[in-house]
């Protein structure tokens, strides 16, 4: 194979758009952030955009806390604007997912629902996704009361109490939309201590609509057509209690969206790709970014500097490659 640029280029035909210098799978900050530092070595990268355009920041009412922005941005406008400054340098975005690829072999195979693609360097930012509880009547009641996002549902609760479960930062501040909403939101950890920060901690403390349920323990929640009570047990008296309520918000933490790139690339043992501080996975050519990597630090600006990283490396390394391939005469 040949290694002129596969741009996206007039008159390139479906099959040259199937066979990319770069192709970056999810397309939230890192995804994003990586195509445009691509696109700006005109790589004409192809981004893959995953079941949720722009990640999960695009879920995010506001944020507070990327650079730049003094009074906060929406999460989707955010994303919106990583998009369009993208395409400008000329990545090109698919509304398709990976289902699997193939790293046995250079270049690389990528499937997706509906198509088959060939990569010369493959950028790894597929994000993470909401833990389950895994406890009874919570798959059968999600999208029925039980919900992950509250920018997303937190309308449907208007003047009703509900239920936020875990004691991490996303709890809390996803607690404090919710009050927006909800008459009442009771937050729900199985320590004593919470773990979010302290800014985020004495805001919901202070906050009247906010109780909390320290060292309880979600048992089961019940309902038949929708969420109607939640079983809660209380971790040192055992006492149990089922609490009517009329919503249940999960935030206990996430996993990376690695699972179909097992065997093919070096995960560690909660399923996070192993990467080296310039972003290179265990197969060469290969590079990963944001949460797909990282359990640490979770952050839109921390994700948008390992999606350039990743993206400077790659293009280093095809780079080297083309050089090579050029002094053999391939
Ligand atoms: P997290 O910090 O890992 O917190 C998860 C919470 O869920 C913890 O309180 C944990 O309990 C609890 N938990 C985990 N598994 C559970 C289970 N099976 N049953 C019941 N409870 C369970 O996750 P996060 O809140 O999503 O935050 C992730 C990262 O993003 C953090 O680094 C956080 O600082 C960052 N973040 C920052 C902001 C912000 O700066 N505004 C906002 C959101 C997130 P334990 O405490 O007992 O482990």
């Amino acid at each position: 194979m040949s290694l002129e640029s596969g741009s996206g280029a007039p008159g390139e035909t479906a099959d040259d758009r199937r066979i990319r210098d770069v192709i970056v799978l999810g397309s939230g900050p890192a995804g994003f952030s990586a195509a445009l530092y691509a696109a700006r070595a005109d790589r004409a990268p192809l981004v893959l955009t995953g079941q949720e355009l722009g990640g999960q920041a695009g879920l995010t009412h506001t944020i507070e806390n990327y650079p730049g922005f003094p009074e906060g941005v929406g999460g989707a406008e955010l994303g919106q604007l990583f998009q369009k400054q993208a395409e400008r340098f000329g990545a090109m975005v698919e509304l398709d997912s990976a289902t699997a690829v193939e790293l046995g072999q250079w270049p690389f195979h990528v499937k997706t629902y509906s198509a088959e693609y060939t990569a010369r360097t493959l950028i790894i930012a597929t994000g993470a996704s909401p833990r389950k509880l895994g406890v009874p009547g919570e798959q059968e009641l999600t999208g029925r009361g039980v919900s992950y996002c509250a920018t997303c549902d937190g309308w449907f609760f208007k003047g009703k109490e509900v239920v936020v479960v875990g004691g991490g930062d996303s709890a809390l501040e996803e607690g404090l939309f919710l009050t927006r909403y909800a008459s009442h939101v009771t937050v729900v950890h199985r320590r004593e201590e919470l773990r979010a920060g302290r800014i985020l901690r004495q805001r919901a403390e202070r906050n009247e609509k906010i109780s909390f349920r320290l060292s309880t323990v979600v048992q089961a929640i019940r309902g038949e057509t929708a969420v109607a009570s939640i079983v809660l047990r209380h971790v040192v008296s055992g006492a149990i209690e089922e609490k009517p309520t009329q919503g249940v918000f999960i935030f206990i933490g996430h996993d990376p969206n690695t699972e179909f790139l097992r065997g093919q690339v070096d995960l560690d043992a909660k399923g996070y790709v192993v990467a080296d501080a310039r972003m290179r996975t265990s197969v060469p050519g290969v590079f990963v970014a944001g949460e797909a990597a990282d359990s640490a630090f979770r952050q839109v600006a921390t994700s948008v500097g390992m999606g350039v990283a990743a993206a400077m490396t790659a293009e280093t390394w095809l780079a080297e490659r083309e050089a090579e391939l050029a002094e053999a005469g391939a």
